[in-house]
């Protein structure tokens, strides 16, 4: 993602608020598509997630509206602060992971197959 594309998504995002967008993207890590990111995150009609994983580290500030999801792609262990977590198809057969007693909160499409996003709605609503 660049920041013009950044910008002409807000700019949709604004003229048209009447739909509900939603995104997950790992360009927060870079400030200039950062501050773009964090205007859409504050749109009411918009869901905002943060990619994570391994390799990213944690964002130093969480913005207003935004959530932190978090891929698990090996046997890393995800910060506790996530709010949405997918694993990668040979570690979900795995117990649900857990960092002392919070178990973490799985994509519940990973764990019944029956669960659709369409039902769930975690990412969107
Ligand atoms: S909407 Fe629910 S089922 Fe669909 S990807 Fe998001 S958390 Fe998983």
């Amino acid at each position: 993602m660049s920041k013009e594309y950044a910008e002409k998504w807000l700019w949709i995002m604004r003229k048209c608020p009447k739909p509900r967008y939603f995104w997950y993207s790992r360009s927060w890590r870079i400030p200039e598509i950062a501050t773009v990111l964090e205007q859409m995150a504050a749109l009411k009609c918009c869901r905002a997630w943060y990619s994570l994983d391994s390799e990213t580290g944690i964002p130093e500030k969480i913005p207003p509206g935004v959530k932190l999801a978090y891929l698990q792609v090996s046997e890393d262990t995800p910060p506790e602060m996530i709010d949405l977590m997918f694993r990668v198809r040979r570690l979900r057969k795995q117990p649900r992971p857990r960092i002392g007693l919070t178990i973490l909160p799985v994509c519940p499409n990973e764990v019944n197959k029956e669960i659709t996003c369409g039902g769930c709605q975690r990412c969107f609503s």
